[in-house]
C-alpha cells in the first residue's frame, strides 16, 4: 500500500528516476516512485493492458521473467504498438504532444520508460562537451565516479562484432580514421559500442556450428537477434533480472526494490507539485498530486523532497502546469541530437571479396554495435533493423521531398530524399546487402527550442505540451559534415550506392529542457523552489556532445541522489 508521506517522491520510473530511487533507498530513505505507464513483468499486474491490477510493488518477489516473456513477444509490430507514450489501458488514446513537421517524439511510458526501447548504447559524454562548451556548472571529472557506478550495474561491455560492424570498421580505417580505445573520448575515431547488453553466449561464437536451443538456460546473455527497439525479451525463459538488455526495468528497478525502502506505483500520472511558502522564503516542495490512470481518481502524497524524472518533455510540462516560479529557461534549450540516415548498398560479388559471403545480414548481431565518435560534431553508428523500421528510417521521410526531386550533383551520395515505387522496391529488395548509418549531431541548446504548454488544448492531465525545435545553421553544418563522413566510410567499405535521407528533425534523444546552471543548480535542485530536484535528461546542460545520453543522465541522477542526502538527510 502507498503511504501518505515519504522521505522522497520520484516522478517517473524511466531511464533515470529508478537510479535516484535506488541510491536514496540504499541510504535508508523511504521512497515512492510514481510512474505514469504500466509495470510489465510484475505479478501485481498480470494483465497490465487489460485490468487495473494491484496498487503498488515493493518487492523483487513480484518480478517475473515468465510474465515478461508473455507480455514482451518477439513480434516487432506488436511490441511497437505496445511500447508507447500513453496509458496502460490501450483502449484509451495516446498522450498527445505537438511536435513540428513530419518528425515525432520517441518516448515510452512504463516502468523502464524509454529504455524499454533503447538499444543499450551506453557511452560516456565527450569530456569537451562538458568542460569546453561552457554550458555546465560541473566538470566532467565530477561525473567519473558515477559513470563507474552506473556502468557496473548496467554491465557495460564492448559490443560484439558481426558482419555489419566489420564492414563499418573496414570503411572507417580505410578512410584514415583511428581506432579509439578509451571510455573518455577526446579525438575522432571508431570503436565497438560500449553497450549495456550482456555479451552473447560463448556458444554463439561458433560460426553456424551451434544447433541447440536459443532459450535460457541453453543460452545466457545476448542472442544476437536484434529486437532492442521492440523491448528485447531475450533470452526467452530467463528470470526477470537475467534479460540481456540492461534497461532500467531489469537493472536499477530490481536494485531499488532490493533495498526494501522503495515502493513503485505505476499507472500514476503526476499532475501537480505541492509547495508551501514560509514567510519571506522561496517556495519549498512538500509533495505531489497524481491521477490514477485507471480510476481517474486524484490522490496526493507528501514528501521531504520531490524529484522530477518524467523526461525532458513531461518534467517541464509538469512544472508549468503546477504553476511553479518561472525563469526564462524553464522548458527551454531542448536538444534532440538532430539526426539523419545514410544508407550503403553493396553488390553481392563485391561483398564476397570483402566478407567471404554475398550478404551483410543486418538483422544478425546487436542493433547498434559499432560507432564513430567526433567530439565537436557528434557521432555515427551502424543500425541493424528489420526491413520495416529500416525502410521508415532510411527511405520513408525526408526534409527535401522525394529523391527524384533532388539532383545530388557533386554530393558524396548517389540519391537523397524520400523513395517510393519501383526505386524503393529495388533498394529494399537488396535489404540483406544494406548497411544503415545513423547520424547523430551535437546540436546545441537554443532558447527558442523547447516545451511550452497549450492555452487551447488540455487532456486529463492538464494543458498539453507544445514542442518547438528548429536547428541552427551550426547544427545543420555539423550534421552535414557527419553525413559526408558517413558516405565516405560507406564508399571506402565498398558500397556501390549511397543514399542520404536528409531526415526531418525527430526527437530520439530528448534532453536539456531544465538545464543545470539555468533552472537547477549544481546539485540539480531548482533555483526557485527548495527541496525540488530534477533527475532525468532534462537536467543535462546540453546534449553531451552527441554521445548517446543515458549513461550521463543516469550518472547525473546518481550524483543528484548523493547531493540530496548531503543537503537534507
Ligand atoms: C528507439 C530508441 C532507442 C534508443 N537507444 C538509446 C541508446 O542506445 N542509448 C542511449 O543512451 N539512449 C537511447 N535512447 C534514448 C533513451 O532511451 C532516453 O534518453 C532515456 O530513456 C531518457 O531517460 P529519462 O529518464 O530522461 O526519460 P524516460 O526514460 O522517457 O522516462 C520518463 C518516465 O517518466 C514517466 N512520466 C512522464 N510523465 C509523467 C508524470 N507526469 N507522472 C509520472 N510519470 C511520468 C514516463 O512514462 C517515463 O516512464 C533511445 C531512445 C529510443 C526511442
Amino acid at each position: 500500500m502507498v503511504a501518505e508521506s515519504y522521505d522522497a517522491v520520484v516522478v517517473g520510473a524511466g531511464g533515470d528516476g529508478p537510479v535516484a530511487a535506488w541510491k536514496l533507498g540504499e541510504a535508508g530513505l523511504s521512497v515512492l516512485l510514481l510512474e505514469a505507464g504500466p509495470f510489465y513483468g510484475n505479478e501485481q499486474w498480470p494483465k497490465p493492458n487489460e485490468e487495473s491490477g494491484g496498487e503498488a510493488s515493493s518487492s523483487t518477489a513480484d518480478l517475473s521473467g515468465d510474465l515478461l516473456d508473455e507480455q514482451f513477444t518477439t513480434r516487432e509490430f506488436e511490441m511497437i504498438n505496445k511500447l508507447l507514450f500513453g496509458p496502460a489501458d490501450h483502449e484509451r488514446g495516446f498522450w498527445f504532444r505537438k511536435f513540428p513537421g513530419d518528425g515525432a517524439i520517441l518516448q515510452c511510458a512504463g516502468v523502464g520508460g524509454t529504455t524499454l526501447h533503447y538499444t543499450g548504447c551506453h557511452p560516456r559524454a565527450y569530456p569537451a562537451s562538458i568542460d569546453e562548451q561552457g554550458h555546465w556548472p560541473i566538470d566532467y571529472a565530477d561525473l567519473l565516479p558515477y559513470y563507474r557506478e552506473v556502468e557496473k550495474l548496467c554491465e557495460v561491455t564492448p559490443a560484439p562484432v558481426t558482419a555489419k560492424e566489420e564492414l563499418f570498421f573496414r570503411g572507417a580505417a580505410r578512410a584514415g580514421w583511428e581506432f579509439v580505445d578509451d571510455h573518455n573520448v577526446t579525438e575522432p575515431g571508431y570503436r565497438p559500442q560500449p553497450n549495456a547488453i550482456r555479451p552473447p553466449d560463448a556458444k554463439l561464437h561458433v560460426d553456424g556450428g551451434y544447433d541447440g536451443g536459443f532459450t535460457y538456460p541453453d543460452v545466457r546473455g545476448d542472442t544476437l537477434a536484434l529486437g532492442n527497439i521492440a523491448g528485447n525479451p531475450h533470452p526467452r525463459g530467463a528470470p526477470y533480472e537475467e534479460k540481456a538488455k540492461r534497461a532500467s526495468n531489469v537493472s536499477f528497478v530490481p536494485a531499488a526494490l532490493r533495498t526494501g525502502n522503495v515502493t513503485i506505483r505505476p499507472n500514476a500520472f503526476a499532475t501537480d507539485v505541492r509547495t508551501e511558502t514560509p514567510l519571506g522564503d522561496s517556495p519549498a516542495a512538500t509533495g505531489v498530486a497524481f491521477r490514477d490512470t485507471w480510476t481517474g481518481r486524484t490522490e496526493s502524497v507528501e514528501a521531504e523532497v520531490v524529484i522530477l524524472a518524467a523526461g525532458a518533455i513531461e518534467t517541464p510540462r509538469l512544472w508549468l502546469n503546477a504553476d511553479l516560479p518561472r525563469n526564462e529557461w524553464v522548458g527551454r534549450g531542448l536538444t534532440i541530437h538532430f539526426g539523419d540516415n545514410v544508407m550503403g548498398l553493396w553488390d553481392g560479388t563485391d561483398l564476397e571479396g570483402i566478407l567471404g559471403k554475398r550478404t551483410i545480414d543486418q538483422h544478425q548481431g546487436q542493433d547498434i554495435a559499432a560507432r564513430f565518435d567526433y567530439p565537436g560534431l557528434g557521432m555515427l553508428q551502424t543500425v541493424g533493423t528489420g526491413p520495416g523500421i529500416g525502410a521508415i528510417l532510411g527511405f520513408g521521410a525526408s526534409a527535401s521531398g522525394f529523391a527524384f526531386q533532388n539532383d545530388p550533383d557533386d554530393a558524396p551520395w548517389d540519391t537523397m530524399g524520400r523513395l517510393a515505387g519501383a526505386e524503393l522496391k529495388r533498394l529494399l529488395s537488396d535489404y540483406r546487402r544494406m548497411l544503415q548509418i545513423l547520424v547523430v549531431s551535437d546540436d546545441r541548446p537554443h532558447q527558442r527550442n523547447g516545451v511550452t504548454v497549450s492555452e487551447a488544448l488540455s487532456d486529463e492531465h492538464g494543458p498539453i505540451p507544445l514542442v518547438n525545435y528548429e536547428p541552427s545553421r551550426g547544427d545543420r553544418q555539423r550534421r552535414d559534415e557527419l553525413a559526408e563522413i558517413a558516405a565516405e566510410i560507406l564508399r571506402e567499405a565498398g558500397a556501390a550506392h549511397v543514399h542520404r535521407s536528409d531526415s526531418p528533425p525527430t526527437a530520439l534523444h530528448v534532453h536539456s529542457t531544465m538545464r543545470m546552471g539555468k533552472v537547477v543548480d549544481e546539485a540539480c535542485e531548482a533555483y526557485d523552489v527548495d527541496r525540488l530536484f530534477v533527475a532525468d535528461h532534462s537536467a543535462l546542460s546540453n546534449g553531451v556532445g552527441g554521445a548517446n545520453p543515458t549513461n550521463t543522465g543516469q550518472a547525473l541522477a546518481a550524483r543528484t541522489a548523493d547531493r540530496i542526502l548531503e543537503r537534507y538527510f
